[in-house]
């Protein structure tokens, strides 16, 4: 199983592509996970990409293209996996097209999270709390300010990608301001067909 989940920062793709990593066995391919690792490790992809993701501001496709090539290439992706937060580009989606289609794959749906974004400010300040309470570090860009630039970003680059996945008849749409049950359900249904199809 191939998935793209869709959808602004805050909508709750990273709740339920874990979800879907439990249920499915494939693997959760987290593009802002990988660069946060690289950020932390201090490699040149991290060196590169941290001043852009601090501001909010997408890191540059050749950067993104080139670590989700090598990520999806490692043995454990070969079951099948959950993309979360990338394509966020067309020239993205583009070349994950090349990828798969060199390797003869193809993707089983791609599931878009219809949110209200005047609630998604609301529910970033809540995560970075639950995340302060947890003891864990607070992600940077968790942060009101940044947060807006980064809804504005999603609007201006990411929400193309709807037309390109619905001309493709991938797409498929969840209400993600349901509650993460109810998402996870729709979800289960959308899969359920998509396989069977
Ligand atoms: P996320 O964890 O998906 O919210 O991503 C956090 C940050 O990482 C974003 O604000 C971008 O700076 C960067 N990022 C993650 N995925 C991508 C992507 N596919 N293309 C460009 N930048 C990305």
């Amino acid at each position: 199983m191939r998935l793209i989940l869709l959808g602004p920062p805050g909508a709750g793709k990273g709740t339920q592509a874990q979800r879907l990593v439990e249920r499915h066995g494939i693997v959760q391919l987290s593009t802002g996970d990988m660069l946060r690792a690289a950020v932390a490790a201090g490699t040149e992809v991290g060196l590169k990409a941290k001043a852009v993701m601090d501001a909010g501001q997408l890191v540059s496709d050749e950067i993104v293209i080139g670590i989700v090539a090598d990520r999806i290439e490692e043995p454990d992706a070969r079951k099948g996996f959950v993309l979360d937060g990338f394509p966020r580009t067309i020239a993205q989606a583009e070349a994950l097209d090349a990828m798969l289609k060199q390797k003869g794959l193809k993707l089983d749906a791609v599931i878009e999270f219809k949110v209200d974004n005047d609630k998604l400010v609301g529910r970033i300040v809540q995560r970075a709390k639950d995340t302060e309470a947890a003891g864990l570090p607070v992600r940077k860009d968790d942060n009101p300010e940044v947060f807006t630039k980064r809804l504005q970003e999603f609007a201006s680059l990411t929400a193309a990608l709807s037309p390109y996945y619905r001309e493709r008849g991938l797409l498929r749409t969840v209400d993600g301001m349901a509650p993460i049950d109810q998402v996870s359900a729709s979800i289960a249904a959308i899969l359920d067909e998509a396989v069977s199809a």
